[in-house]
């Protein structure tokens, strides 16, 4: 019986591909899996490039994605799961690495995401990120002075 679900080939290459590339969706093999090795993303990074800057200190970022094997994939953008921002290696303060499995016709992908926190983010990170420490911080002083007013009015 002929294979019912033909191996993907690359959109760059030939070869079989390693998956889906994240940000664009197109089949990639181990070689081009990184960011600039094929388009539509080399093309947008370099276009962007004025955005791929660390917040704090505006050094040039480089996000990165990479196969270890056919089916284990790396992904590491250098932003911040906080507040979003790019942040470089220097200014991140905090980094760990999450697993998420996922399935294509032929077989189960492992990525593996790193996620940073940069140095506002992760003092705060209890509270959810930067938009959530807003949020609390806006509820106290609410508090407060509704307090406040209770008090003295
Ligand atoms: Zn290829
Ligand atoms: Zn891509
Ligand atoms: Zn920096
Ligand atoms: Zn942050």
């Amino acid at each position: 019986m002929a294979s019912v679900f033909p191996a993907q080939t690359c959109s760059v290459c030939e070869n079989e591909s390693a998956g889906k590339c994240p940000r664009c969706r197109n089949y990639v093999c181990m070689e081009h899996y990184p960011r600039h090795s094929h388009e539509p993303c080399a093309k947008h990074i370099a276009q962007r490039q004025e955005e791929y800057v660390c917040y704090i200190c505006g050094e040039a970022v480089v996000p990165e994605q990479w196969s270890a094997a056919i089916f284990a994939h790396y992904i590491d953008n250098f932003s911040c799961a906080g507040c979003g921002r790019y942040v470089c290696e220097e200014h991140t303060r905090r980094r760990s690495e999450h697993i998420k499995i996922a399935q294509d016709t032929m077989r189960s992908h492992r990525y593996n995401i790193v996620e940073r926190y940069c140095s506002v983010c992760s003092s705060v990170r209890i509270f959810g990120g930067l938009t959530g420490a807003v949020w609390w911080a806006a509820g106290i002083a609410t508090v407060i002075i509704t307090g406040w007013f209770l008090y003295h009015g």
